[in-house]
């Protein structure tokens, strides 16, 4: 049970545009690392649809440090055909399906930062584009997304989770 959601983390799968991966697919890429079940709560597929993963009120397994006070949205995609390269690829219904599902999230934690996973793992290249740059360029009238980043739970359970990353 999560107590705090400081942070909404978008992420993407680092998956190729024309790989279709879903909810199911990634559940059982996270279970083969040895995870309880799919680290993130949303997957948002290649066509728009979003995906439940955990539970809302459950901790993730997506950003390390950060997992017992955020929640973790997944866009599907992200990565060049050959895999070498971070790639800003995603369609216009998952930017669409993005966006309200942000907007829901805000709704329920008010006081939650939106950002990208890169933001809070400098050494990350997830999800591959500026999230807080596109929330700004969305709903400039709400002002920042984001606050100073404060020092994460580095918990055990959180190193359980993270022994290895979610996805580049
Ligand atoms: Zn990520």
């Amino acid at each position: 049970m999560r107590k705090r959601t400081d942070y909404i983390v978008v992420h993407c799968s680092a998956t190729p545009a024309s790989m279709d991966v879903d909810a199911k697919l990634i559940d059982r890429w996270h279970r083969q690392k040895g995870w309880l079940k799919i680290g993130y709560h949303f997957v948002i597929k290649r066509d728009g649809t979003v995906e439940s993963g955990r539970k809302l009120d459950e901790a993730g397994a997506h950003v390390y440090g950060h997992n017992q006070h955020s929640i973790g949205i997944c866009m599907v995609g992200g990565m060049t055909e050959d895999m070498r390269y971070p790639e800003d690829n995603f369609t216009a219904a998952q930017w669409a399906s993005l966006k309200a599902l942000l907007v829901e999230m805000k709704g329920l934690y008010p006081n939650a930062d939106v950002l990208g996973h890169r933001d809070l793992d400098p050494n990350k290249a997830c999800p591959s584009f500026d999230m807080i740059s596109k929330w700004n360029e969305w709903f400039p009238e709400k002002g920042e997304s984001h606050v100073d980043v404060a020092d994460g739970d580095n918990d055990q359970s959180d190193k359980r989770d993270l022994r290895s990353t979610p996805d580049a």
